[in-house]
């Protein structure tokens, strides 16, 4: 077993962690990236990204966080094939344990696990996921203008992704398993009157049907169940957005950080310090609300600006 120091230590690999690495490795931070059991994060599941600055054409997920890594190696950052079972929060210097059995030790500690989209578990819905099948719509919305689309879900996540997609297709359908919206108010009042908008109640997702061939069609339809009749039926559909949540990565920080209702890490408005001095929480770990790679790098270099701040300060005080 073996202890590895470092002044930034960062937990995660996705766009957050290593745009924090590059700013860290550059400010002499030496930072060290556990990478956890998903490399290079979130993107790594996805094909085309098209909103990332600084590429007119499209741009492959997977290609795009192994630059930020190479990147990230290139300035000095050390990444670690673990991922981090216990934490110690009582530092600095602050203690994280790996699986494999390795100690990891940060003078400051960037928290980066990130959030997944909460999947339905329907047949067909992981195999046609990229060909038809999403689970975020300013993501994916605009590789389905003018065809038509579902939303499945019923709170504020759903709504908002049906009234987003009503910028690229003028046939949206919202899919609720109930007879009532759980989403607040208003955003029911903008869904409800758009012209574009048609909800289903009642029905629940059975299966994503399509073509999973590569050069296929891709998805076709889902296939529904009434939650009150038991009738089946199939909604034609090019594109079916999963809206029914994410649930970040913070089952090791429970009782040791402060978590919002939903389990997000809670920062400092506009900041990303959290109540501990020197740990700081970047990405979709801290952020339910934009939730894209370019806001995850973007928070991901406030915490390395922040952590440098506070090891400078660190230093400072104790040279008296
Ligand atoms: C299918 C799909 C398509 C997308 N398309 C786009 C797009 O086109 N444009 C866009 O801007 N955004 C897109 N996104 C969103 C984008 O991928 C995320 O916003 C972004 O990846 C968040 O970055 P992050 O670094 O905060 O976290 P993540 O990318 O989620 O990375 C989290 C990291 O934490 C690690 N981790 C978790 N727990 C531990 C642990 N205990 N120990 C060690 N490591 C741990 C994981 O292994 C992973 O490396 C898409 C997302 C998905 C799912």
């Amino acid at each position: 077993m073996a202890t590895h120091s470092t002044r930034m230590l960062i937990i995660g690999s996705g766009p957050a962690g290593l745009t924090a690495a590059i700013y860290g490795a550059r400010a002499g931070l030496q930072p060290i990236v556990v990478q956890g059991l998903q490399p290079g994060g979130q993107l790594t599941i996805t094909t085309d990204v098209e909103n990332y600055p600084g590429f007119r054409e499209a741009i492959q997920g997977p290609w795009l966080v192994q630059e930020m890594q190479a990147q990230a190696e290139h300035v000095g950052t050390r990444m670690m094939w673990d991922t981090i079972v216990d934490i110690d929060l009582s530092g600095p210097p602050f203690r994280a344990i790996g699986d494999s059995g390795d100690v990891y030790e940060g003078d400051t500690l960037v928290i980066c696990t990130g959030a997944q989209a909460k999947w339905l578990g329907a047949k067909g819905e992981q195999e046609l996921s990229g060909k038809g099948v999403s689970a975020c719509a300013t993501c994916d919305g605009f590789f389905y203008r003018g065809k038509k689309v579902v939303v499945i879900g019923g709170g504020n996540t759903a709504v908002e992704e049906a009234l987003y997609l009503t910028n690229h297709s003028d046939d949206v359908t919202l899919i609720h398993r109930r007879d009532s919206l759980r989403s607040e108010k208003i955003l029911q009042e903008r869904l409800f009157a758009h012209p574009n908008i048609k909800v289903l109640w009642n029905k629940a997702v059975e299966e994503f049907v399509g073509d999973t061939a590569i050069g296929g069609a891709g998805l076709t339809g889902v296939a529904l169940v009434d939650t009150v009749t038991g009738e089946k039926s199939i909604e034609p559909a090019q594109g079916a957005f999963v809206a029914i949540g994410h649930a970040p990565a913070t089952e090791l920080f429970k009782g040791k950080l402060e978590l919002d209702e939903s389990g997000y890490i809670v920062v400092q408005p506009g900041t990303p310090k959290t109540a501990i001095p020197g740990v700081f929480a970047a990405g979709d770990v801290m952020d339910h609300t934009y939730r894209q790679a370019v806001t995850a790098a973007g928070t991901g270099c406030m915490a390395a600006l922040d952590a440098e701040r506070f090891v400078a300060a660190w230093d400072h005080a104790k040279r008296g």
